[in-house]
């Protein structure tokens, strides 16, 4: 599976690839919402997204609105999400998130929900 990281936090994203990588994932790690509409314009052929929600030039919400508009969403979606804000969370559903974790997570929760959508994706 190729999974894309979209985070500020080095340290997240240093995280979930030591999660990822022993499963035999590959993964790339986007900072922030720009870096990986740029990336997924070159590159859209990943599994699953993990998208941070808070990051500097563009953030989660203002990535899923533009990968909307220019048709980038080719892949389950999952927010990583620091709060439990229904409001945010339905927005997010709402301009094509397929379901989100709470942050801090263990791989088994990572791995059920990435097991869940793509099974709904499929
Ligand atoms: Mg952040």
């Amino acid at each position: 599976m190729r999974i894309l990281i979209i985070d500020d936090s080095k340290f997240i994203g240093k995280m979930v690839g030591e999660m990822v990588s022993p499963k035999g994932h590959q993964f790339e790690h986007a900072l922030d919402g720009k870096e990986a509409l740029d990336l997924l314009e070159k590159d859209s052929k990943f599994d699953i997204i993990l998208l941070d929600w808070n990051m500097p030039n563009l953030d989660g919400v203002g990535f899923l609105e533009e990968a909307l508009e220019k048709k980038l969403h080719l892949c389950p979606i999952i927010m990583m999400t620091t709060e439990n804000s229904p409001e945010k969370i339905m927005k997010a559903i709402g301009l094509g998130a397929s379901e989100y974790i709470m942050k801090p997570f263990t791989p088994d929760i990572l791995f059920g929900k990435i097991d869940q959508v793509t099974k709904r994706a499929s």
